[in-house]
């Protein structure tokens, strides 16, 4: 059976609401990066980073899935072969789409990380530097999302994954970040048709065999009716 392998990127949610730290307003704009996305900066200033994923979370569990997360998942569910969603969004949103299964290389914004004894829990609405790992009891918890300089999650299984694809999609990512920006190459290595679906070419855009350009929410259903035809 047919293996596809989609990597989702901020593109697919922007149309839910859903900011990013490339858009000039919102939630990003008041913050650097360094500040607000790296382990530094949670020593730094815990308060600071515990309001800004406190904001998140709330943003979050209010957005609601568009027609491209609920198009995968359309896809996820006839596809006769594996529907593999990989996201380096941290938002949630594919399964409140109705996906079964995605591998969260960023973490997820609900997730609850404790950095005393790495165990994992559901994130309360707010957390804080006082917040108790329920395990260990240490009032180090953070949230369960890779920050800059931080390796990526199941990247070992993502590979496999990529190694196996007959037909792999990139939807909503700028490509600029990696490891995720060179999945493009481990698939192409598997033989696979390669797809890019965005709003504009993005900086690995000559690597795929196709792409095509628009807001998610019109030209996701569209491929995946495509895909479903003819697979
Ligand atoms: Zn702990």
């Amino acid at each position: 059976m047919s293996k596809i392998v989609i990597l989702t990127g901020a593109g697919i949610s922007a149309e839910s609401g859903i900011g990013t730290f490339r858009d000039e307003n919102g939630l990003w704009a008041q913050h650097r990066i360094e500040d607000v996305a790296t382990p530094e900066g949670f020593a730094r200033d815990p308060d600071l980073v515990h309001a800004f994923y406190n904001a998140r979370r709330e943003q979050a569990a209010a957005a609601l899935p568009n027609a491209a997360h609920i198009a995968l998942a359309h896809l996820q569910a006839r596809h006769r072969g594996e529907v593999v969603i990989v996201t380096q969004n941290v938002d949630g949103l594919h399964e409140k789409g109705g996906a079964t299964k995605v591998w969260h290389m960023h973490g997820t914004v609900d997730g609850a990380l404790c950095a005393a004894c790495a165990h994992r829990w559901r994130a309360p609405l707010e957390m804080h530097r006082t917040t108790v790992c329920p395990s260990c009891q240490a009032a180090a918890a953070r949230p369960d999302i890779v920050w800059f300089g931080e390796m990526p999650y199941d990247m070992e299984q993502i590979y496999t994954h990529l190694s196996e694809a007959e037909l792999f999609a990139a939807i909503g990512t700028s490509s600029q970040v990696y490891p995720a920006a060179a999945f493009v190459h481990e698939a192409l290595a598997a033989g696979a048709h390669t797809t890019e679906l965005n709003l504009e070419p993005s900086a690995m855009v000559s690597a795929f065999a196709e792409a095509r350009f628009g807001p998610a929410s019109k030209l996701v259903p569209i491929w995946v009716d495509q895909v479903l035809s003819q697979r």
